[in-house]
């Protein structure tokens, strides 16, 4: 039943279910390709996770807030026919995180490679050269790697291209052992995993290629965009609907329904029947965990199985006080607690103290599991435990709370299945593969977003919106 050539296709309509980074990108890509394509989007606007937020007149972005991987959009805009750079203003940022702890000094994370180890350095000596020595085999090794990126289901053959097989060792390692190889000091490891915290990661599960954010944060840089992230999705949604997609807004997707074991359409919540042969989903697990009728035994068992991320508690604020970078200011409590991020945009204005009010926001990542045992109760909270942290409040003359969101919150508005923005991508997950593009359950199914993809930047979910579209193509051409 894998979705193979299909050369009965009399129509060619697609639909796309969520507008989120993925859906967006496929919903572009197919309707270039000549498709008759719907979106529907559950919420009143395109974007999912990466739209933004208004609370009382300050602008947010809901969830993201750093591209760590320019290249990867740009192959994705490229895709499609836009221009990255021309589309969207994007400050690039110098003085990118510090990750501070009680146990050392606050480790700074600068664009400059010489300038970060030079600190450390200074810190830990000898640990100067094994981090510049460290960023340098990291960067060969993703310059080799990433055209794999840009496939869908790359197997172990396509190591052969390149050299790259002889990077097999370190695809198979986890982000932890990685680490050790570079005998860097814990406390410079624990601050460069930062995102495995973040995505809810242990580093002895994450996956080696984590170890190439220092690589591309000293090489391509990091960005953000003048408007927000969130102006990248109304760009997309701009692009495809002058390209023809017909956007369904605040429409629900009820079931997808099929017969003889292919997609025939989508039930919406308004009763709707809407024929199609192709659907995209970018929905995740909660395509096969909610949205089929029929059952999908092996994706549905797999779905059950996996690690997922919490999007954890987010604050939003309104902040006056001192707005010297770092953009991103992380804290490690230590213990068994997760960390903690303060994201201050104004920082990236260059002014060293602002006495206006200006947007920033508190989050605090959180174990899915233990999220989903708090319950909403509990969730709450933990919110309010890190409000009265006075770590993120130095340098802030004074604050107010606009809005929470709590895992339980992001869940109801967002449709999240059980809570969850993904699975974690463990290093078990990625050698065995992710979701696939293609449903191995229904043939017309397609996945987009980020449970198909290594990671879960906006990038990733920009290209697998592309690549799910290509596999369409494809089996219709
Ligand atoms: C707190 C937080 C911080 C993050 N930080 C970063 C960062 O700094 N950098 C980065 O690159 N990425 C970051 N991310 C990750 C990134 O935002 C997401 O991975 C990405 O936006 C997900 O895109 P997607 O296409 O997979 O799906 P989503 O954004 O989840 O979109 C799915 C869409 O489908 C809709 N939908 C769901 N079910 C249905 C249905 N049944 N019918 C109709 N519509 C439906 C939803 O409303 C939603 O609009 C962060 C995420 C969060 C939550």
């Amino acid at each position: 039943m894998r979705g193979g050539k299909d050369n009965d296709s009399v129509t060619r309509a697609a639909i796309i279910i969520g507008a989120g980074m993925g859906g967006l990108t496929a919903a572009l890509r197919l309707s270039q390709g000549g498709f008759r394509v719907r979106v529907i989007e559950a919420r009143a606007e395109p974007g999912g996770l990466a739209s933004g937020c208004v609370f009382d007149g300050f602008s947010f972005d809901a969830g993201p807030y750093i591209l760590l991987d320019r290249p990867g959009l740009e192959w994705a805009f490229s895709s499609l026919g836009l221009s990255l750079s021309s589309a969207v203003e994007l400050h690039a940022i110098d003085h990118v995180y510090s990750v501070d702890s009680a146990e050392h000094p606050a480790i700074n994370i600068y664009a400059s490679d010489a300038k970060t180890a030079a600190e450390l350095g200074r810190a830990w000596p000898g640990s100067e050269e094994k981090y510049l020595r460290f960023v340098e085999r990291t960067r060969a090794v993703e310059a080799s790697l990433r055209p794999l990126l840009y496939r869908t289901a790359p197997g172990p053959l396509s190591l052969l291209g390149g050299g790259r097989w002889h990077h097999l060792s370190f695809l198979l390692k986890s982000l932890q052992a990685i680490f050790r190889e570079s005998e860097l000091p814990p406390a410079v490891v624990d601050a460069l995993s930062i995102w495995t915290h973040v995505a809810g990661q242990r580093p002895d599960q994450a996956p080696s290629p984590l170890a190439f954010v220092p690589a591309l944060i000293h090489s391509v840089g990091c960005f953000y965009p003048k408007e927000g992230i969130r102006a990248i999705p109304v760009l997309l949604a701009k692009a495809a609907a002058e390209a023809g997609v017909d956007f369904h807004y605040s429409t629900k997707a009820q079931r997808i329904l099929s017969s003889g074991g292919r997609v025939t359409g989508v039930e919406t919540d308004q009763g709707e029947l809407l024929p199609a042969n192709v659907v995209i989903s970018d929905c995740g697990i909660a395509t096969y965990l909610r949205l089929l009728e029929q059952d999908a035994p092996r994706s549905r068992k797999s779905c059950e199985r996996l690690l997922l991320q919490s999007p954890g508690v987010c604050a939003y604020l309104a902040i006056k006080g001192e707005m010297r970078p770092p953009y991103l200011r992380f804290l490690l409590p230590g213990g068994s607690e997760r960390c903690r991020l303060l994201i201050r945009p104004a920082s990236l204005d260059q002014r060293e103290v602002s006495d206006e009010w200006s947007a920033a926001r508190l989050l605090g990542p959180m174990d899915h599991e233990k999220a989903q045992k708090m319950g909403p109760e509990g969730q709450r909270h933990y919110m309010e435990k890190l409000l009265t942290e006075k770590w993120w409040q130095q340098g802030i003359s004074e604050f107010r709370v606009l809005s929470k969101r709590t895992p339980a919150e992001w869940g109801s508005e967002y449709s999240l299945a059980r809570d969850s923005m993904n699975p974690v991508m463990t290093a078990k997950f990625m050698r065995e593969g992710r979701l696939a593009h293609r449903s191995p359950d229904l043939r017309g199914l397609y996945l987009a977003g980020s449970a198909t993809h290594p990671g879960q930047w906006v990038s990733f979910c920009a290209i697998s919106g592309v690549l799910a579209a290509d596999c369409v193509r494809q089996d219709l051409s």
